[in-house]
């Protein structure tokens, strides 16, 4: 497979940007070698600038739902655009999505569009802790927020402790006001509401987790995650930006039947464009400026570009989702139950993890029920079985710790030939040990 291409734009990408590129998990240093460079995307597939063309489990992490270059959000986008990318003032496209987004979630009474997940994330934090009055902000290891520096923060050594901050230019003093428990522990939960219960703003969670890997709930843990907050006066912030519209129409909230207070969405909301969401309930929300005195603001916010791609988006999924959401779980079934018996025959410990259109393969016995276990995983056979699929054609992420997202551009034919791929991939696993 030629690579000279993507090797001579990873140079000049390093004069120019730090690391070459404008967010870390892209460099591969996960998995080790050269990252490609994506020339186009059409429906399950991406194409480098060697011309070589890959079934891509990215999927821009999670943002194509159904496929590269979707035709009606291509189509929106350039309807748009024609008719003036941004005002800065208030448009119609804005209401008609955030209409939709409330029938999708009628637990975000009101909503507002940021640019992105983690804006959505750091302002929903912001409005918890203006609303409650309250500091801290509880969150699991292993879930991630986006880079927001409260969220950026790992778990200390103890079950529910102070966190200690994951990255270089956190400050300890803001770090400390983030507490971190495990996943899926709810004595954990309980710990940390009975000692640090009447400081604690909101907890915040990926409802299904996507960060570590697929982890989904243990049963009655979100229900317990429910009482403890209401208990406290605090508020229970769903980040469904990975979950939301995937995991059904109605993201995890609806499907393990649980409302939160706030939810922040992304990804799929901006169908490829840049758009993150944040909402809950009226009273909540007005506290945000201009109503109340929570400051948040965008000059991009709600732009009629993203807006356009978003309604375009949300009308693919109304239009479709009896039949979209068995469909993806079908497909899910059928690339898990392959990937486990290809690494059963190969004798390979690997737990294979899948929720609808979510998986990952965790290169060890498992179960996975937590960031602690998920670190059992081999990385280094998971590099392995990443370069090994690559040159084979299936660009999976790069990293263990990461979900593949299959879109419903993936068709049984897809899946087959990734399994084929998959069959001829672990062999190098075998070889290596
Ligand atoms: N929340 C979750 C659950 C995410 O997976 C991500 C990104 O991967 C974010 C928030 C941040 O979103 P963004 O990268 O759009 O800022």
């Amino acid at each position: 497979m030629k690579r000279e291409r993507s090797m001579q734009l990873w140079e000049r990408a390093r004069k120019v940007i730090p690391g070459g590129v404008n967010s870390p998990v892209r460099a591969f240093k996960a998995v080790g070698g050269n990252p490609i460079f994506i020339a186009r995307g059409e429906g399950p597939y991406v194409f480098d600038a060697d011309g070589n063309r890959f079934i891509d489990y990215v999927c821009s992490w999670g943002a194509l739902f159904f496929g590269h270059a979707f035709p009606p959000v291509v189509q929106a986008v350039a309807d748009a655009a024609k008719r003036g990318t941004s005002f800065g003032a208030p448009t119609e496209v804005e209401i008609e999505l955030a209409e939709m987004v409330q029938r999708f979630f009628p637990s975000m009474e009101l909503v507002r569009f940021v640019n992105s997940g983690t804006e959505a994330t750091a302002s929903a934090i912001r409005l918890a802790r203006g609303a409650t009055r309250r500091p801290k902000i509880l969150k699991c290891a292993g879930c991630y927020h986006g880079s927001v520096d409260s969220l950026l923060v790992t778990a200390g050594s103890g079950v529910a402790t102070l966190g200690i901050p994951d990255t270089a230019g956190i400050p300890n003093s803001i770090a400390a006001e983030t507490i971190v428990v495990p996943y899926n522990d709810v004595a954990a939960l309980e710990k940390a509401f009975t000692c640090f219960g009447s400081e604690i703003a909101g907890f915040i969670v990926e409802p299904v987790a996507g960060n570590m890997g697929l982890v989904p709930p243990k049963e009655g843990y979100l229900v317990r995650a429910r009482e403890l907050t209401a208990e406290a006066g605090a508020l229970l912030i769903f980040d469904e930006v990975i979950s939301g519209f995937r995991i059904g129409a109605g993201g995890a909230q609806e499907w393990y039947g649980i409302q939160p207070d706030l939810t922040c969405l992304g990804k799929i909301l901006g169908g490829g464009l840049p758009v993150g969401a944040y909402g809950g309930r009226k009273e909540l929300m007005e506290f945000l400026a201009p109503v109340g005195p929570v400051y948040q603001a965008g000059t991009l916010a709600g732009n009629p570009i993203s807006m356009a791609a978003g309604i375009a988006m949300l009308r693919a999924i109304q239009s479709q989702k009896e039949q979209l959401y068995p469909e993806l779980e079908q497909r899910g079934h059928l690339l898990a139950d392959g990937l486990r018996d290809i690494f059963a025959k190969a004798r390979i410990p690997a737990c294979v993890s899948q929720l609808g259109s979510l998986l990952t393969v965790f290169f060890t016995a498992g179960p996975v029920w937590n960031y602690e276990d998920a670190k059992l995983s081999s990385t280094v056979r998971y590099a392995t079985f990443f370069h090994a699929m690559l040159s084979r054609g299936v660009a999976l992420p790069p990293s263990q710790f990461e979900c593949w997202f299959i879109s419903f551009a993936h068709d049984e034919r897809v899946i087959k030939q990734t399994l084929e791929a998959a069959h001829h991939a672990v062999r190098e696993l075998v070889e290596r040990g």
